[in-house]
């Protein structure tokens, strides 16, 4: 156990955020340094209970007791192998994960929980800036075993099922038709939750491992699914769940209406370009969100960063409760009312709203919104009658969520079968319905998480060495089914 009496003496406390003027004039982290001894006293607060509930809540089955223990005794070496022992890409977690693991910490019963994510991000950063994560090359006799297994798309999924495999011993190629690796840990998240340096500190990681990646090539186009299925032995489509949520309503072909991952990828690459102006800019505009999840979020701090004049985030869901309802009890991980970095940074939120439709300027660009407060029926949301108002908004970000991945093109020519939410359907070993082609993260979960995606790509990896080789040693955190904690 960390320190016996630290859940006593120590509270809970995570980094500042830095000041909201200083921070959204540039588009660095929001997170300000914390420190080795603090965090050494907030690792100190682990009980290492006999059942550690954080196993459970985090899909990946983190060690965190475990690294706790390590970090308060000083031995961020081992705490740093005990991390990658179950996670690929802490950096891209301890920054990005909403945290299910805090939730379903026994402390969090009676006092604040365990700083959990925090300890994850510093072990890190620590075995980075230490030299602790060399390449891992797979020995002489694994690479004499492996065969050619081709990976399609490089999220958090992707790069966990080839980092799994390529260290197994297999040639693995990742087919990405961005021009960069990374999915939307590259063109979706924006700069200021996670720098991408990051992500290509840990690229570099996998390009030493053995790792190919082939990008701006577009599987089903460039590649056909027939040339795939004849060049690899296997194939892992982690192609991600970007078919976007459209509303349906009147004026929703106007211009200044746009998907939030039009607008977001485009934000990214002016960022990467030396802060240029995208295409699509918030600059000077009245930017109405529509979602009032992460992705509206992301919208939101990204269009501050933009010099909007204004900014509303809609969601048509009730606002949610300050503490945990008593349906949703410890340890799951409960839908309250939370305030991310961009809500601190701006913009009016406006709850149980839906759009009834789109208003026109004289040019044919969107210059506002009719709205109306809705409320609960068993047929879904439904307007209060006369509730109507007009919203002014000439640009206007649909952040509605995803409704599966994409059928035109690879998926329709491998011939692969649907389940009933419109994801790639596997089996409990994540095969699809086409032998040797496997499927991971959203693509076939629907959209979820970044650690969900690791995790499945980790799951996926040990199903297509085992396929490929007739047993595995790697692990497999999650079956296909696997939910989070309800
Ligand atoms: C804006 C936004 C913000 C988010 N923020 C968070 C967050 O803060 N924390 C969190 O945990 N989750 C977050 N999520 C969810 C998380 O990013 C996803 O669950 C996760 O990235 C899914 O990983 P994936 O590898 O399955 O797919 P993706 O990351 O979507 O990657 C799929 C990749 O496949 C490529 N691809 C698709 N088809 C082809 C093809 N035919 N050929 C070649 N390449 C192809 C795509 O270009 C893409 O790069 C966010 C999602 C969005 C949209
Ligand atoms: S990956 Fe997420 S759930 Fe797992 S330990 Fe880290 S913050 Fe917690």
């Amino acid at each position: 156990m960390a320190d016996p009496k630290g859940f006593l003496t120590t509270p809970r406390q995570t980094p500042a955020r830095r000041p909201v003027d200083v921070r959204i004039t540039d588009w660095r982290e929001v997170y300000t340094e914390f420190g080795a001894d603090r965090l050494e006293r907030q690792a100190g607060r682990c009980m290492d209970c006999g059942i550690p509930f954080c196993h459970t809540g985090c899909p990946l089955g983190n060690l965190i007791p475990e690294w706790n223990d390590l970090v308060y005794t000083g031995d961020w070496r081992a705490a740093a192998e005990r991390l990658h022992a179950t996670n690929n890409f802490p950096e891209f977690t301890g920054r990005l994960c909403p945290a299910p693991c805090e939730s379903a910490c026994v402390l969090g019963i009676s006092s604040d929980p365990v700083a959990i994510k925090q300890v994850e991000v510093e072990i890190i950063n620590r075995a980075w800036a230490e030299g602790w994560v060399p390449p891992r090359r797979p020995a002489p006799a694994a690479l004499a075993a492996g065969q050619k297994v081709a990976v399609i798309g490089s999220g958090p999924a992707g790069l966990a099922a080839a980092q799994q495999l390529t260290r197994a011993g297999h040639a693995v190629t990742v087919f990405e038709r961005a021009d960069a690796p990374g999915g939307l840990l590259r063109y979706g998240i924006p700069e200021f939750k996670m720098e991408k340096r990051h992500l290509d500190r840990r690229l570099i990681q996998m390009l030493a491992e053995g790792t190919e990646f082939r990008c701006g090539l577009t599987a089903g186009v460039d590649v056909s699914a027939a040339q795939l299925r004849a060049e690899y032995a296997a194939v892992v489509l982690a192609c991600g769940a970007t078919v976007a949520r459209g509303l349906p309503v009147p004026g929703a072909e106007l211009a200044g209406i746009h998907q939030a991952m039009e607008y977001l990828p485009l934000a990214n690459r002016a960022v990467a370009a030396g802060d240029t102006e995208p295409a699509i800019s918030a600059r000077g505009r009245h930017v109405v969100i529509i979602g009032g999840g992460d992705t509206g979020a992301d919208c939101l701090g990204t269009a501050i960063r933009q010099g909007a004049a204004s900014v509303t985030q809609l969601e048509i869901l009730p606002r949610p409760p300050d503490h945990r309802p008593a349906d949703e009890p410890w340890p799951t991980h409960p839908a309250i009312f939370r305030i991310s970095s961009a809500h601190e940074e701006g913009g009016d939120r406006v709850y149980a709203a839906s759009t009834q439709r789109f208003l026109a300027d004289d040019t044919g660009r969107v210059s506002g919104l009719v709205v109306a407060a809705v409320t609960p029926s068993p047929s879904g949301f439904v307007p209060v009658p006369g509730s109507e108002r007009e919203l002014a908004g000439d640009l206007v970000l649909l952040a509605m969520g995803f409704t599966g991945a994409e059928r035109p093109g690879l998926l329709t020519d491998l011939g692969v079968q649907f389940d009933g939410r419109g994801n790639v359907a596997r089996n409990a070993r994540f095969h699809t319905s086409v032998p040797g082609v496997f499927v991971a993260g959203d693509a076939g979960r629907g959209q979820s998480l970044i650690v969900w995606a690791i995790a499945e790509g980790r799951s996926a990896a040990a199903a297509v060495d085992e396929y490929l080789c007739g047993d595995t040693s790697l692990p497999a955190p999650i079956g296909p089914a696997a939910a989070p904690l309800r």
